[in-house]
C-alpha cells in the first residue's frame, strides 16, 4: 500500500476545510469520514451565522458543500470508521474497517460529541426544538419559552445568552446545587428571566403537530412528582466528549481528553495536526473550526516541505 502525504480523520468542518486546503496544496489528502460523517452540523437545521451564507444553509447542505468543494480538488473520501492509530511512527498508520493506510503525516479532526440524555424524543426532536448549541439555534427562540438541561458552566452560560431571545428559560438540574462557578451562578440567580426546577430530571421531549417541541415531561427525583413543563425548545448542555480514544496515551491531552495544540495545530507529535474541537472546548463554532482546519493543513504542508516532500 502507497504510503500517502496526509491523512485526515473527520469530517466536519475542521476536517473538511484541511482536507481541501491540503487538496489545493497537491497533497493529495485521504479523508476517513468516520461514523457520524459531517459531525455536529449534521444534526442541525439552519445554520446562520456561517459567513457567506446570507439566507443561512442548512447543516447538512452546508457539510454536502464542504465535501464537494474538497472532493473537487482532489481529496479523496472513504467512508468507514478508524479503528486504531499507531503514531510509533513516522509514517503513521491508521486501520480502518478497509484495511491500514500509512501517511507521512496525520491530521485530526474528530471532533467532540454533545452528551446526550438519553431519550428517544430528545434524538427525534433534534434540531425542531432540542439543540446542543445555544449560539447556534438560541435565535429560533426569540419570545419563546424554553429550558437548559444541565448545572455546569455550560448550561449556565447558554442559559444566560439564551436570554436575549427567549421569554422564559428554565434551567433543570438533576441535584439541588450547581456545578457552575460562583460568578455564572450568582450571574444567572440575578436574572429575572432565569428560574429553576432542582432534583429534577427530564423524562420525555414532548412532540407536538409538524414534530416541534410543546414541552417536557418531568420528575422531581426527591418526591417522584411529574408535571409537564409547556417550552418551545429544549437545550442540552450536560457537557461534551472528546473523540480521542484513539490518541489516549499517544499524544498530550487535557485532564478532559481534549489534545493539546501549539502554534494552532501541532500536537506533541512532529507531523501530527489537530483542529476542530477535538482540540478547543471553548469556541465550538463552525467558523472556528473551518479556520482551525486550515491552519492544521497549513502546518502539515510546511511540516512535508521540511521532510522534503
Ligand atoms: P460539566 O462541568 O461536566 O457539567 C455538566 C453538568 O451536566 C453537570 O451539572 C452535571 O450534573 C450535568 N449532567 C451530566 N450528565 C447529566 C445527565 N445525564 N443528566 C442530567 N444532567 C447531567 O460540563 P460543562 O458545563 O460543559 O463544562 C465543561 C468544562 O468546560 C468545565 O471545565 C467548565 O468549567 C468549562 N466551561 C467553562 C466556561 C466558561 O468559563 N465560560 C463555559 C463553559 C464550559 P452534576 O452536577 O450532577 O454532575
Amino acid at each position: 500500500m502507497s504510503l500517502r502525504n496526509v491523512i485526515v480523520i473527520g469530517s466536519g468542518p475542521a476536517g473538511l476545510t484541511a482536507a481541501l486546503y491540503a487538496a489545493r496544496a497537491n497533497l493529495k489528502p485521504l479523508v476517513i469520514e468516520g461514523l457520524e460523517a459531517g459531525g455536529q452540523l449534521m444534526m442541525t437545521t439552519h445554520v446562520e451565522n456561517f459567513p457567506g451564507f446570507t439566507d443561512g444553509i442548512l447543516g447538512p447542505d452546508l457539510m454536502a458543500n464542504m465535501r464537494k468543494q474538497a472532493e473537487r480538488f482532489g481529496a479523496e473520501m472513504i467512508r468507514g470508521n478508524v479503528t486504531n492509530v499507531d503514531l510509533s511512527g513516522p509514517p503513521f498508520s491508521v486501520t480502518t474497517e478497509a484495511g491500514v493506510e500509512t501517511t507521512r503525516s496525520l491530521i485530526i479532526a474528530t471532533g467532540a460529541s454533545a452528551k446526550l440524555l438519553g431519550l428517544p424524543s430528545e434524538r427525534k426532536l433534534m434540531g425542531r426544538g432540542v439543540s446542543t448549541c445555544a449560539t447556534c439555534d438560541g435565535f429560533f427562540f426569540r419570545g419563546k419559552p424554553i429550558a437548559v438541561v444541565g448545572g455546569g458552566d455550560s448550561a449556565l452560560e447558554e442559559a444566560t445568552f439564551l436570554t436575549r431571545f427567549a421569554s422564559h428559560v428554565t434551567v433543570i438540574h438533576r441535584r439541588d446545587s450547581l456545578r457552575a462557578c460562583k460568578v455564572m451562578q450568582d450571574r444567572a440567580f440575578a436574572m429575572d428571566k432565569i428560574s429553576f426546577e432542582w432534583d429534577t430530571e427530564v423524562l420525555e421531549v414532548k412532540e407536538g403537530d409538524g414534530g416541534v417541541v410543546t414541552g417536557v415531561a418531568l420528575r422531581h427525583l426527591k418526591t417522584g412528582a411529574e408535571k409537564v413543563l409547556p417550552i418551545d425548545g429544549l437545550f442540552v448542555a450536560i457537557g461534551h466528549t472528546p473523540n480521542t480514544a484513539l490518541f489516549k496515551g499517544q499524544l498530550d491531552a487535557d485532564e478532559n481528553g481534549y489534545l493539546i495544540t501549539t502554534h494552532g495545530a501541532r500536537t506533541s507529535i512532529r507531523g501530527v495536526f489537530a483542529c476542530g474541537d477535538v482540540q478547543d472546548h471553548y469556541y465550538r463554532q463552525a467558523i472556528t473550526a473551518a479556520g482551525s482546519g486550515c491552519m492544521a493543513a497549513i502546518e502539515a504542508e510546511r511540516y512535508l516541505e521540511t521532510i522534503g516532500v
